[in-house]
């Protein structure tokens, strides 16, 4: 598999450290808040990588993190933990904040059907690791003590901006604009390893250490909790592109201090969902929960769907009308597959094609929406019934998007157009019926729902859109 790696900034032959095993870390949630669509996109990109790879023959181990302390609201280690701050404004504990929404994020997980991870690890349950990384990083000259916080020295590395094809100056300015100059750095880039001082006090979460009394910095929980559960020698780290510097570059700042060799070899960095209106971020707390598309109708993995018809690497812009789409084509997707015979049976031979043709487009980085098109030439292909079913659960293996289950699900009534009746071309008729509508143009409108109406077609409209059933 061709697979781009934000390391060397090019797209190169995924290779891992033993043959045919992948060993793959996930940065987690902070789990202050509800997860928002924009941070599931990440997840969902990474579920179709894992499953990309198992169905490539890939023996998996996926490990991911829950961040539970440690995450400032500045990713440069300045303002208050998050974890605090949603307590605060919840009137609970940390521990019941952390525990409410770490299950919300794995049900919101369940519901666009991403795995769940192989190793799951809240930060706060390894707090020795941490304390024997950074004690080996002190003795080794990598960190020291200041002010009542041990910091990593980025200046004792050969090369610290590690993903960075970019400008240089831009994210040193970056760094600098957003972050309040903390005096006890020798270094605008050095990080916090270990607090026991900082403006507030009131650190719900502390813990002894040989530097005080104290609580992790945010990015070493990746690095303990990958190295323990994955080795030395990592081959696959994922997380938002947002996640790739300050927090991916410290990562491998302290990992490879500590190992005193390379790392991780290959970082899969997902690229974020927008709106019209800039990143969607939980601090700013105006954000879409998988919930709310609930409440609107949708089924989450329409909104799966529209991840996947565009790829990874690029910027992706939501909206109500684009999520529209996506529900109509997973609608059209399920009717034509209810509509195919169950009868017969498959032919291995004549799939092969097909597979290679997937196998192809996901090896080159991954082409998620290629691999969605496929599924369309399957169903249009001259191949039995029983080879299109088998293709489409073979390839929904990796896509996730349940189609075969789906599809059973439909009534009998919703199935399939009555005998003679073409499905698309009902769906067409609705389309422009929906535009009538919007045109104001009711006669026309009320001229397609009779005219349907006369062939035994009933429609009904709903907030969602209109679907149709055999009268
Ligand atoms: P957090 O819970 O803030 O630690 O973020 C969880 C994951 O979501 C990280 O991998 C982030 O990089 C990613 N992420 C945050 N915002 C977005 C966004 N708007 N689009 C895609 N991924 C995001
Ligand atoms: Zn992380």
């Amino acid at each position: 598999m061709k697979l781009y790696n934000s390391l060397s900034h090019e797209k190169e032959e995924f290779k891992t450290y033993e043959p045919g095993k992948v060993s793959m870390y996930t940065c987690g949630p902070t789990v202050y808040h509800f997860a928002h669509i924009g941070n599931l996109r990440s997840y969902i990109m990474e579920d179709v990588l894992e499953k990309a790879l198992r169905w490539e023959g890939y023996e998996v181990k996926r490990v991911m993190n829950i961040t539970d302390v440690g995450h400032l609201s500045s990713d440069a280690d300045t303002g208050e933990d998050k974890m605090l701050k949603g307590a605060r404004r919840e009137h609970k504990t940390v521990l019941e904040i952390a525990q409410f929404y770490t299950d919300a994020f794995f049900d919101d997980c369940k519901k666009l059907n991403i795995k769940y991870p192989d190793v799951v690890q809240p930060a706060t349950g390894m707090i020795d690791s941490y304390i024997k990384v950074i004690t080996k990083l002190m003795d080794t000259g990598y960190a020291y003590f200041a002010g009542g916080n041990v910091y990593f020295d980025t200046s004792k590395l050969k090369k610290y901006y590690v993903f960075n094809d970019h400008d240089v100056e831009a994210l040193e300015v970056g760094v600098r604009d957003s972050v309040e100059e903390d005096p006890n750095k020798r270094n605008k880039n050095d990080f916090v390893l270990w607090f026991t001082k900082s403006k507030f006090e009131d650190q719900a979460l502390k813990w002894d250490s040989p530097w005080g009394v104290g609580y992790p910095g945010w990015h070493i929980e990746c690095s303990c909790i990958s190295m323990k559960f994955l080795g030395e020698h990592l081959d696959l780290h994922c997380g938002g592109i947002d996640n790739a510097f300050p927090h991916h570059t410290n990562e491998i700042a302290q990992s490879e201090s500590y190992l005193g060799h390379p790392w991780c070899s290959h970082w899969f960095h997902v690229h974020h969902l927008n709106t019209a209106s800039g990143k969607m971020s939980k601090s700013k707390g105006e954000f879409l929960t998988v919930s709310l598309l609930e409440e609107k109708g949708y089924d989450p993995l329409v909104y799966r769907l529209f991840c996947l018809q565009s790829h990874y690497r690029k910027a992706l812009t939501f909206s109500w009308e684009n999520l529209d789409n996506a529900a109509a084509a997973y609608d059209k997707l399920v009717r034509r597959i209810a509509a195919l015979s169950r009868e017969g049976t498959a032919d291995a031979a004549a799939q092969g094609p097909w597979r290679t043709q997937f196998r192809e487009v996901l090896d080159n980085d991954l082409n998620t929406s290629l691999a969605v098109t496929a599924l369309y030439d399957v169903l249009k292909a001259d191949l039995s019934d029983a080879d299109k079913r088998a293709l489409i659960g073979d390839f929904d293996r990796v896509l996730g998007l349940e189609l075969l289950e789906h599809a059973a699900a439909l009534s009998e009534g919703e199935k399939a157009a009555p005998a003679g009746e073409d499905a698309g071309e009902i769906e067409n008729l609705i389309a422009q019926r929906a535009q009538a509508k919007k045109d104001k143009n009711w006669a026309e409108a009320d001229r397609i729902r009779d005219a349907l109406k006369a062939r035994g077609i009933e429609l009904i409209d709903t907030k969602e859109g209109t679907t149709w059933k055999k009268a």
